[in-house]
C-alpha cells in the first residue's frame, strides 16, 4: 500500500478540489438556508463526468479507482455534505447495476446514468426497517411477466429524481427472510409515489425521500440479474462501498472544520495577543490534525483494498472511526469559534450539524463495531499486516 497519491490521483484532486473552491464554497450556506435545489453544482458535476464514477468506460462512465472514489466524496464534503449525497447512493445503485445487471439491463441505464442524465438512488429502508433489514415489509407478488409491489420506504435519498429505482423487496415469504429478498429496478413512470420530503437537521441540497408502493407493476425483466433470492447480498456488497463513500464525506467535513478553525484561531484575538498562541487551543488544533489525518488513511486504505474484492472489516472501520472523527472535529472547531461557531453566519454550524449523518447512514457506528467484532471473531479480518 502506498501512503501517497499517484499523479493522476493527484491532478484529480486538484480539479476537484478547484472546481469545489470556485463552485460549491462560495454558494453553500446560502444555498443551504434558502433551501435552494442546487441545479448548478448539480451541472457541474455532470460536467466533470461524476455520475459515472463507478460505471465502466464501455458505458461512457470513468470507472476510477477507488481511492479516486473516495477523493470525490471527501473534496466535496469539504465544500458541502449534502450535495454529496447527490452523488452518494446514484454511485452505490450504478456500480451494482455495473456489476449485478444482465447485459439488458447495462445497455439500458447505464449510459444515461454515466452522465447524469439520469439518476438513481437505493431504496432500502422502511418505516419499521432500517438496520433490521431483513425485517421490510415491501413485497414483490410474481404476476404473470410482471411483480407487484406494495410497500413504503423511507429516508430514500434521491427518490425525487431516481429513475430507476433500485427497491429492495420480499419476492417469497417462504424462503428464509435473507434468501426471500430481491431488488427491483423501477422506472419512474411505474407510478411510485413520492409521498413526502422528510424534514432534516442538516445534509441539505439533497432531498430525502419517503416512497409509497401501491400496486406497482413492473416487467419481470426489472429483477436486477435476473436473480430471486440475491437482493440482500448484491445491497450489502453495495453498501461496503457505500461505507468507504461516507468515511470520505467525514474526512472532508473534518477537514473543513479543522481549516475553518485554524483560520479563526489566528484572527481572533482575546487577552492582547491571537486566541492559537493559548495552548489551550493548541492542543485541540493538534488533536483534531491527528485525528483527521488517521480517519483520512484509514479511509484510503480501505479504498484501496476494497479493489481486491470484500473489505467488510476495513469499510467498517474506516465509517466508525472517520464518522467519529467528524463528530468531534465539528465540536472542537465550534468551540474555537466561541459564540461565532452559533451563528449561522460561519460554515462551522452546518458542519456540526452535517457531521452526525454520518454516524446513521449505511449502517449506525453500534452497527459497525458489531460488524468488526464479527470479522475478528470470526477470523476474517485481523489486526496488524
Ligand atoms: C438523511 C438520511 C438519508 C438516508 N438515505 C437513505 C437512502 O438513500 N436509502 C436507504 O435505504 N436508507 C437511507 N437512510 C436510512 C439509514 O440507512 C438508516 O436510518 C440507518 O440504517 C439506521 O436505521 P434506522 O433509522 O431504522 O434505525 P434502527 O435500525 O431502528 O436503529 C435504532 C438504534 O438501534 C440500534 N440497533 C439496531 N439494531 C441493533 C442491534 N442488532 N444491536 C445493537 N443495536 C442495534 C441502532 O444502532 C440505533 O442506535 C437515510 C437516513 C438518513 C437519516
Amino acid at each position: 500500500m502506498d501512503f501517497e497519491l499517484n499523479e493522476d490521483q493527484d491532478l484529480f484532486r486538484r480539479t476537484l478540489r478547484a472546481f469545489v473552491d470556485q463552485e460549491i464554497v462560495p454558494v453553500a450556506s446560502e444555498w443551504e438556508r434558502e433551501g435552494r435545489h442546487p441545479e448548478e453544482i448539480i451541472e457541474g458535476f455532470r460536467r466533470l463526468g461524476l455520475f459515472g464514477v463507478t460505471i465502466p468506460e464501455e458505458y461512457g462512465g470513468l470507472d476510477l479507482d477507488r481511492v479516486s472514489f473516495a477523493l470525490v466524496f471527501e473534496e466535496i464534503a469539504r465544500g458541502w455534505m449534502g450535495v454529496a449525497g447527490v452523488l452518494g447512493s446514484h454511485s452505490l445503485a450504478s456500480w451494482m447495476i455495473a456489476k449485478y445487471g444482465t447485459d439488458e439491463q447495462r445497455a439500458a441505464y447505464l449510459p444515461d446514468l454515466a452522465t447524469g442524465a439520469r439518476r438513481t438512488g437505493i431504496a432500502l429502508t422502511e418505516p419499521g426497517a432500517g438496520t433490521d433489514l431483513q425485517g421490510i415489509q415491501t413485497r414483490a407478488v410474481r404476476e404473470g411477466d410482471e411483480y407487484v409491489i406494495h410497500g413504503t420506504k423511507t429516508w430514500i435519498t434521491n427518490a425525487r429524481h431516481a429513475d430507476p429505482l433500485p427497491v429492495l423487496v420480499k419476492t417469497s415469504a417462504a424462503e428464509p427472510a435473507h434468501k426471500g429478498m430481491s431488488v427491483l429496478l423501477v422506472d419512474a413512470d411505474r407510478g411510485f409515489t413520492v409521498s413526502r420530503d422528510l424534514p432534516k437537521l442538516g445534509y441539505k441540497g439533497t432531498e430525502t425521500c419517503e416512497v409509497v408502493f401501491d400496486g406497482v407493476r413492473v416487467p419481470a425483466s426489472s429483477l436486477l440479474g435476473a436473480a430471486e433470492g440475491r437482493g440482500m447480498q448484491q445491497v450489502l456488497s453495495a453498501l461496503e462501498l457505500g461505507r468507504v463513500n461516507i468515511a470520505a464525506r467525514a474526512v472532508g467535513v473534518s477537514q473543513c472544520a479543522y481549516e475553518a478553525a485554524l483560520g479563526y484561531s489566528k484572527e481572533r484575538h482575546a487577552f492582547g495577543q491571537p486566541i492559537a498562541e493559548f495552548q489551550a487551543i493548541q492542543l485541540k488544533l493538534a488533536d483534531m490534525a491527528t485525528d483527521i489525518q488517521a480517519a483520512r488513511l484509514l479511509t484510503y486504505w480501505a479504498a484501496s483494498r476494497s479493489e481486491a474484492g470484500a473489505v467488510t472489516s476495513e469499510a467498517a472501520m474506516a465509517k466508525y472511526f472517520a464518522s467519529e472523527v467528524a463528530l468531534r472535529a465539528t465540536m472542537e472547531s465550534m468551540r474555537i469559534h466561541g459564540g461565532y461557531g452559533y451563528s449561522q453566519e460561519y460554515v462551522v454550524e452546518r458542519l456540526y450539524r452535517d457531521a452526525p449523518l454520518m454516524a446513521i447512514g449505511e449502517g449506525t457506528n453500534d452497527v459497525q463495531r458489531m460488524v468488526i467484532a464479527r470479522s475478528l471473531l470470526s477470523g476474517t479480518a485481523k489486526v496488524g499486516w
